[in-house]
């Protein structure tokens, strides 16, 4: 089944300099990129993206980590992949969560570790289910970002012109 899953290259990600790596490994995949940006993400986001998290003991040092806190770099870069069963193809190069049990040659693997505060600094986000893709998209891209039509969208009236919105 063709389906969209959303990656994030996490702040560490970037600070390391490893998007090209990142991006190039999950080529790999032959899924075709939709949608791509370089977003500085506020606590407000970082919230609403982990808020299955919100009552999870790492949950704090968690946003400080995707909100850039923990790196000095604000940045993170949100990619829609879309192809033939993509979020598996995705979660499967993306490696497991702790990046110390991740098979060495993922990218959570290759690049990943543990602080000593006990954070997993995992580099990337990949969505883990269609529900999850849909929700996650929608929060960190409108419709005129993606490069297909995906989910329902409306069009609201704004002062000077129509906006395309998910439905
Ligand atoms: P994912 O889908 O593999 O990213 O896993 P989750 O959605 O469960 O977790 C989101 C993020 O929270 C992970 O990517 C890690 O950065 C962090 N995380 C998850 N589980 C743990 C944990 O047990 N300990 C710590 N320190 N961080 C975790």
């Amino acid at each position: 089944m063709e389906q969209a899953t959303l990656v994030i290259i996490k702040p560490d990600g970037l600070k390391k300099s490893l998007t090209g790596n990142i991006l190039t490994r999950l080529s790999e995949t032959k899924l075709k990129i939709i949608g791509a940006k370089v977003v500085a993400v506020t606590e407000d986001l970082g919230k609403k993206h982990y808020s299955h998290l919100q009552d999870q003991p790492f949950f704090d040092e968690l946003l400080k980590y995707i909100t850039g806190k923990l790196h000095g770099e604000n940045r993170v870069m949100p990619l829609v992949y879309w192809g033939e069963n993509a979020i598996n193809k995705v979660r499967e190069i993306a490696g497991a969560t702790n990046p110390e049990e991740a098979n060495p040659v993922t990218i959570r693997g290759a690049y990943g570790r543990i602080l000593t505060s006990g954070l997993f600094e995992n580099v990337i986000h990949a969505s883990s289910s269609s529900d999850e893709a849909e929700r996650e998209i929608k929060l960190w891209f409108s419709p005129v970002d993606i490069s297909r039509p995906l989910y329902p969208v409306e069009e609201i009236e704004q002062p000077s012109h129509k906006e395309k919105v998910w439905r």
